[in-house]
């Protein structure tokens, strides 16, 4: 995925969170402002969030443009939810085009996505995943070793693929996780909740840049970034 968000806090529309702003993730499907690699997100979107008395996650996806899904606009109003995740793809060259490949992906009880990219080859081989894809593939992996060890399986992935980009945002329903790995992520902090997002989706001065290579987790006590990579000893 090339441009994803996530919010936990209030109840919020997913209108409010993925198509109303400014600079929504429906804006960025076709005019991302910060976007470094590809220009146009328009090979599927994915919207998962927890329904009250449902415990596990709703989703929806399509391989279309976000922009061309008149029914996804209608329905987006009438929904809220206090924890969503949402993502607009650009495709990896060589990688399938097909609504299995878009995130958000799910093993049940969380929602990953991950914009970036990863040579398959180093990951092991996951009968399970969701589709061919290098990010369902990724995702596979992640759910397997479990999401307390995201920031390790992060680190692993990365050193057998220096040229990974692993820019990972998972929701469980109560909490949020994000890795920084090659690619923008903004966070901002209000009063109703918190969000995640590639990039700002509008200009509120309380957005700020989370530096590459952290791990960010996000509960409903507050906000931390924790460093991926230990500085090397001198
Ligand atoms: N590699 C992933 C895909 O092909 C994500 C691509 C991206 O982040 N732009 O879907």
């Amino acid at each position: 995925m090339c441009r994803h968000l996530a919010w936990l806090g209030r109840p919020r529309t997913l209108a409010a969170l993925v198509l109303d702003p400014p600079s929504s993730l429906l804006v960025q499907s076709h005019a991302p402002r910060r976007q470094r690699y590809g220009t146009v997100n328009a090979d599927g979107w994915g919207v998962g969030f927890w329904a009250d008395g449902h415990p596990e996650p709703a989703r929806w996806r399509s391989a279309q443009p976000l922009w061309g899904s008149a029914s996804f606009a209608s329905v987006a109003p009438a929904v809220s939810s206090r924890c969503v995740l949402a993502a607009v793809r650009s495709a990896t060259v060589g990688m399938p085009i097909e609504e299995a490949a878009a995130a958000p992906f799910t093993d049940g009880r969380w929602l990953l996505s991950h914009n970036g990219r990863v040579d398959r080859a180093v990951l092991p081989p996951a009968r399970d995943a969701e589709s061919v894809v290098d990010s369902a593939q990724l995702a596979a992996l992640v759910f397997s070793r479990g999401l307390d060890s995201l920031g390790a399986t992060v680190r692993e992935v990365g050193a057998a693929d220096p040229s990974a980009r692993l820019n990972l945002l998972a929701a469980d329903g109560t909490r949020l996780l994000a890795t920084t790995w090659g690619d923008t992520l903004s966070v901002l902090v209000t009063d109703e909740g918190t969000a995640l997002a590639s990039e700002p989706w509008d200009d509120d001065p309380r957005w700020s840049d989370v530096p590459d290579r952290m791990l960010v987790e996000v509960t409903p006590d507050g906000l931390t970034q924790t460093p991926l990579e230990a500085s090397e000893p001198a």
